[in-house]
C-alpha cells in the first residue's frame, strides 16, 4: 500500500502517518524530518537548508526531489506513507517519475483538512522529540506527554520546532494555500484523492482514514 498524506501544518499528518506505519507495517518517508537532519549538519548544504526551513520557506524542488529519489532507492519496492512531499505540482510530477522508474504508483492520496484558526492554535502548542521525532500537542487529548517536556517513547527532551514561530507559521500557511493546495486537483483528476476532516479526536480522525483505505 502506497499512501500520500497531505494537509496544512498542524493537521496531524505526522501523527496519523506514524499510526498508519504501525497498522500496516509501512516505511515512513517524512520530507521535513529528512531536511531537519540535513540542516543539523555543519555543511554548506546544511546551512542553506537551515536558512530556508527555519524561515518557513520551501527548499528547491530539485534538491528535495533528489533526496526523496535516493530514499526510494533505499526502500526498493516497499510500501510507504509519504508525508510532506509533494508540496507543489512540480514535485508531484517528480514523484510520478520516481514511481514510474520503479514501475509502481500511489494507491491513496489523503488530504486532511483543518480550519486556519485551529492550525495556528495547534502549532503553537506542538512539541517534537529532539531524538525520535515523535509529535506531542499540549492542547490535544491523547497527544500530551505523560511527563512534562519528556518523550514517552525514548525519554529524550521535547522541543519546539524552530519554524513553529508566528512568522514562519504565517509563511508556511501562505505557501500551503498557494502551492500545495493545487495538488489536490491534480490527484482528484487521477481519481485517487480522498478528503478527511481533521477536526476531532485523534482516534476519530484516524478511523476516518482507515475507513477510506479499507474500503478500496
Ligand atoms: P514539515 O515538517 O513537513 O512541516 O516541513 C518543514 C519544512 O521543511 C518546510 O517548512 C520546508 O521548509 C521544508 N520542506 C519539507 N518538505 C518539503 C518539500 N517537499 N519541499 C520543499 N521544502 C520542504
Amino acid at each position: 500500500m502506497k499512501i500520500i498524506l497531505f494537509g496544512p501544518q498542524g493537521a496531524g499528518k505526522g501523527t496519523y502517518a506514524r499510526m498508519l506505519v504501525k497498522e500496516f507495517n509501512l516505511e515512513y518517508i517524512e520530507s521535513g524530518r529528512l531536511l531537519r537532519e540535513i540542516k543539523e549538519q555543519n555543511t554548506i548544504l546544511g546551512k542553506k537548508v537551515k536558512s530556508l526551513v527555519d524561515k518557513g520557506q520551501l527548499v528547491p524542488d530539485e534538491l528535495i526531489g533528489d533526496i526523496i529519489r535516493s530514499k526510494f532507492h533505499e526502500l526498493e519496492n516497499k510500501d510507504f506513507v509519504l508525508d510532506g512531499f509533494p508540496r507543489n505540482l512540480t514535485q508531484a510530477k517528480i514523484l510520478d517519475s520516481i514511481l514510474a522508474e520503479k514501475h509502481t504508483k500511489v494507491d491513496h492520496v489523503i488530504e486532511i483538512t483543518l480550519p486556519e484558526e485551529e492550525t495556528i492554535r495547534r502549532l503553537t502548542a506542538r512539541r517534537t522529540c529532539s531524538n525520535c521525532g515523535q509529535i506531542y500537542n499540549l492542547l490535544i487529548k491523547n497527544l500530551t506527554p505523560k511527563k512534562e517536556e519528556i518523550c514517552d517513547i525514548c525519554g529524550k527532551k521535547l522541543q519546539i520546532r524552530k519554524d513553529d514561530n508566528p512568522d514562519a507559521i504565517k509563511k508556511r500557511l501562505e505557501i500551503y494555500h498557494k502551492e500545495t493546495e493545487p495538488i489536490s486537483k491534480y490527484y482528484e483528476e487521477q481519481g485517487i484523492l480522498n478528503i478527511v476532516d481533521g477536526v476531532g479526536l485523534v482516534d476519530e480522525v484516524f478511523n476516518r482514514i482507515l475507513k477510506i483505505i479499507k474500503a478500496e
